[in-house]
């Protein structure tokens, strides 16, 4: 599934991009409503999230002209704006939710999830909404992660390193992959920097558990999987 963020705010078009790629999602990110128009006629987009506050065009001027040329993508707006009058425009202009900002992650996610069932023809599939890998549960809508039912507590550089691995789960993560997810390098940092955080991990997720799921592989990264059990039904 690909959504694409229509948002001039970087920090927070970054912030939707890395939720909505850990829930499981092919995520854009367009930071003007040009920009936008463009990605949307060339894009094969699965739904749109739209900020209403554009440089150049507005969101809901952006969302008229699409609905103009006759594409039906399903929109979430965004806005500051919390007026009755502008969340009625909001749908008025073709948009199919609005959530006002500031916005908690969950309810963002849970609108796009309802959004994209009404929209999407039975038979595609949304990204699970949890995944199970032996005794491992990943709730990536609750950012949750339990082993026997046990919750795993991790701060938020190694949860974002146990989402990345689980999202990728059964194949091999690199260094510069997690470098780029973990800490938004462009390089391998410095040093054991990854190492020391996947052995922190590791003391959480794996140590007290009798299955290990997070695997090394010399020189080429890291892989979690379950290996010479069944893997549960999700
Ligand atoms: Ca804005």
């Amino acid at each position: 599934m690909r959504l694409l963020v229509i948002e001039d705010e970087a920090r927070i078009a970054r912030q939707i991009q890395s939720g909505l790629q850990e829930a499981g999602f092919e995520v854009e990110i367009a930071a003007t409503g040009e920009a936008g128009l463009v990605s949307v006629l060339s894009g094969n987009f699965d739904g749109l999230i739209v900020d209403v506050m554009l440089p150049g065009f507005s969101g809901f001027e952006l969302v008229r002209a699409l609905r103009e040329r006759g594409l039906k993508v399903p929109v979430l707006f965004l806005s500051a704006r919390d007026s009755t009058a502008d969340r009625v425009r909001g749908l008025e202009e073709g948009g199919d939710d609005y959530l006002v900002k500031p916005f908690a992650f969950p309810e963002l996610l849970a609108r796009i999830r309802a959004l994209l069932r009404r929209a999407v023809p039975s038979g595609e599939a949304l990204p699970a909404s949890q995944i199970r890998i032996a005794d491992l549960v990943w709730e990536p809508d609750q950012r949750r992660i339990t082993r026997s039912g046990k919750r795993i507590d991790l701060t938020p550089k190694e949860y974002a390193l146990a989402a990345l691995l689980l999202q990728h789960h059964g194949e091999v993560v690199g260094r510069l992959q997690i470098a780029r997810h973990v800490w938004e390098l462009e390089f391998e940092p410095a040093g054991n920097t990854v190492d020391v955080q996947l052995r922190r991990l590791r003391a959480k997720l794996d140590d007290p558990f009798e299955i290990k799921l997070v695997h090394t592989l010399r020189g080429v990264g890291y892989v979690l999987e379950a290996r010479g059990v069944a893997s549960a039904p999700a």
